[in-house]
């Protein structure tokens, strides 16, 4: 693919791809393969030297996995990336490649459970320390910043409440400390936001999600704005062995092929799903940045190309409301995760978020009666048709 290409859906779809460099395959090959032979052990040791760019062995790099990495580098607009295992891995690599003893850390809440732990409870243990601020209050942020503060986390649209955070002012805040602005992209997905162009230094996935889009691998990837952050965290990937494989790298690719035509449509049935139950007697209140009852709106306006696909709602009658409504869908697939083409629902406060004290709950924005409906490609009509039974179900309230 030629730098000439400007959109979205022709990254997508042609990000990585160089049918002349494989017998003219249009399908990227699986290159599985643990290990490349040397033709001399001359270029052997150039390829350890790494002055030849040749292949040594997969967990150092491997060309499916180098495709991969070439187009999600090209749709984030960054210099490059590094692709892992899981999102985690995404996660955990950013951080281990980052930090060390005595360094803090500022993050936003609410963010995604496993990496608040993998902050407070594991980082910890090597003397990392950290806070974390409201994901909407700049002023929180630049408060929260110490002499050691060496790197901003931030997770917009957040989960599960989608509050928003100003990526432009939190990189200023970032910067004005000598920090990188760490941005967890995987809600929206590249289609929607590109951090890297309102300031951010890295953004990180999990594929899992939006850019696989088939809930049938798990997968994550780090991409940086610059060369000597990717250097450091690639070599951080390659030590702790946090790296991807190459049929996993095959399938994500193939997923992200669709990706942006996913999103859309995705977005299209939110869209119309998120004005409904807004006027639906059953439901209490709605998050969704694409409705301008979202308190950051204009925000969203601003900085994503779209609302994306994934609406909060609170349901009169609280959880036990919450209960029946997941027990009585049909077609709606009760399942944690979001950016598949099904659509799934699930409850925060008992289920993705129930490791999270009550009372802090609260303080996050996350109800007991809030249901997180991650909306999918299925036909709108039949969606819509699915959660007014289930609505009929729970009854009067
Ligand atoms: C799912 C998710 C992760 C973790 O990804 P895995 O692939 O499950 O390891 C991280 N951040 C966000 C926002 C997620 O939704």
């Amino acid at each position: 693919m030629g730098s000439e290409v400007k959109g979205r859906h022709s990254k997508a779809i042609h990000g990585g791809l160089d049918p002349e460099a494989y017998q003219g395959a249009v399908s990227v090959p699986i290159f599985q393969t643990s290990t490349f032979a040397f033709p001399s052990a001359e270029e052997g040791a150039a390829r350890f030297a790494g002055t030849s760019p040749g292949h040594i062995y997969t967990r150092l790099g491997n060309p499916t996995v180098a495709a991969l990495e070439a187009c999600v580098a090209a749709l984030e607009g960054g210099f490059g990336a590094a692709a892992t295992a899981t999102g985690m891995a995404a996660v955990s690599t950013v951080l281990l490649a980052l930090l060390r003893q005595g360094d803090h850390v500022v993050g936003t809440h609410p963010l995604y459970g496993p990496s608040r732990s993998l902050l407070e409870k594991h980082l910890e243990r090597f003397g990392i320390s950290s806070s974390f601020v409201p994901a909407t209050d700049g002023a929180a942020l630049r408060a929260a910043v110490r002499p050691r503060t060496r790197l901003v986390f931030v997770e917009t649209p957040a989960n599960p409440t989608l509050d928003l955070v100003d990526l432009k002012a939190a990189a200023e805040i970032a910067h004005e400390a000598g920090a990188p602005l760490v941005v967890d992209n995987t809600f929206a997905g590249p289609h929607l936001q590109r951090p890297i162009e309102h300031g951010a230094d890295v953004v990180l996935h999990s594929m899992t999600k939006s850019l696989n889009g088939h809930s049938d691998v798990v997968a994550g990837i780090v991409v940086t704005r610059g060369p000597e952050l990717l250097a450091t965290i690639r070599e951080t990937a390659r030590s702790f062995g946090t790296t991807m494989d190459p049929h996993q790298a095959w399938l994500v690719l193939r997923g992200i092929r669709s990706l942006g035509m996913r999103v859309e449509r995705s977005q299209e049935n939110a869209r119309l799903l998120a004005a409904w139950l807004e006027r639906h007697p059953a439901v209490a209140w709605v998050r969704f940045p694409g409705l301008a009852s979202h308190p950051q709106h204009e925000l969203a306006k601003r900085q994503m190309d779209g609302p994306g696909s994934v609406i909060a709602f609170e349901l009169r009658g609280g959880v036990e409301a919450g209960r029946k409504l997941m027990d009585a869908l049909r077609l709606i697939v009760l399942a944690v995760s979001l950016g598949g083409i099904e659509s799934l629902i699930e409850h925060p406060a008992s289920m993705t978020h129930s490791k999270v004290p009550a009372d802090e709950q609260l303080r996050q924005g996350i109800t007991p009666g809030l249901v997180r409906l991650a909306v999918g490609c299925e036909d709108v009509d039949d969606l819509r048709a699915d959660l007014e039974q289930a609505f009929a179900a729970v009854g009067p309230i």
